[in-house]
């Protein structure tokens, strides 16, 4: 059966080590594809998320060397949430602090425990503590986290938007979410996904817009089951909100269609199939570059000028 929810998030960084260090070892997600921005491939493209690059769990980077920091605002992400066990948060608030990592004080939303910090670029990011999840296998075991504290997928974003209502009736109409809280400012929306099934939509009425650049998030991707269910998603876009998408593109892991929702948020629909051991076994998930047909014929001029990772 089809689910709904989080596909991927992609967000813009500095350089490209320091990412990979970040998200592998202090995080302990695995980097599941190393390959470029097919728009651009001098720019590394990274892929993080569980063992298999599940829908849900894939947060991917391209590392541009010296870029200018973003600006939260308007029509932004204002923060990428992971779900750990509820029991975990302790000590992932000592293992920030342990790798010079500054966090917020541990703080309730919607009754659940959420501990707020940003990555080395400055990208807002939050735990989001989970009663009875710790039974689910970790997102990956290779790491420094012990699989009883490791991160189980996404838990949602929040994107800052002027008013909910208009975003809202994107996620509820097309998306297959549900509204299902409101607490302040905040407006909850939710799938039935384990992993990536939450939005909260912060209504931010006269703040500035917010402006791309290093620890902003680029773009928010929801799942479509395949190119069937992405095409009827894309027809109620058009004939039900006036909303036009990109073209469908073929990003090899997945194909995708992008469009601008109401609130200013790039959001993109990307389907299930046919993932990311389409080029490489599980087991070997992000150990080699890999490029996409396409581009494979240029990779001898392309390899020398991408960042050196070691
Ligand atoms: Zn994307």
């Amino acid at each position: 059966m089809a689910t709904n929810g989080i596909h991927h998030i992609t967000g813009i960084a500095g350089p490209a080590r320091r990412n990979i260090a970040f998200y592998t070892q202090t995080l302990g997600l695995r980097l599941v594809k190393k390959t470029v921005n097919f728009d651009d491939p001098t720019t590394y493209h990274f892929y993080y998320g569980d063992r298999s690059g599940a829908p849900g769990t894939i947060l991917t980077f391209f590392p541009w060397e010296h870029v200018a920091p973003g600006r939260a605002g308007i029509g932004s992400t204002q923060e990428t949430a992971f779900r750990v066990p509820e029991a975990s948060i302790g000590y992932w608030a000592h293992r920030l602090l342990e790798k010079g990592i500054e966090h917020g004080t541990p703080e309730k939303r919607f009754g659940q425990s959420v501990l707020t910090f940003k990555d080395p670029d400055g990208t807002s990011l939050a735990l989001v503590g989970i009663p009875g999840i710790e039974g689910e296998p970790a997102s990956w075991e290779a790491g420094e986290v012990p699989a009883e504290h490791a991160i189980r997928g996404f838990f949602g974003v929040t994107l800052l938007v002027p008013e909910a209502g208009p975003t809202g009736a994107i996620l509820t109409d097309v998306l297959g979410f549900r509204e299902i809280a409101r607490e302040g400012s905040l407006v909850r929306y939710q799938t039935d996904a384990s992993t990536g099934g939450t939005v909260d939509l912060r209504e931010a009425g006269g703040f500035l817009p917010g402006r791309l650049g290093g620890g902003s998030i680029h773009h928010i991707a929801f799942r479509a089951a395949d190119d069937a269910a992405e095409a009827a998603m894309v027809k109620k876009l058009a004939e039900r909100h006036g909303i036009a998408t990109t073209e469908q593109r073929d990003r090899n892991y997945f194909r995708s269609v992008y469009f601008r929702e109401p609130g200013g948020v790039l959001f993109e629909i990307a389907t299930d199939i046919p993932g990311f051991a389409i080029d490489e076994s599980e087991e070997a998930l992000g150990t080699a570059l890999k490029l996409p047909s396409f581009l494979e014929p240029r990779r001898r001029e392309i390899e020398p000028v991408l960042p050196a990772l070691a």
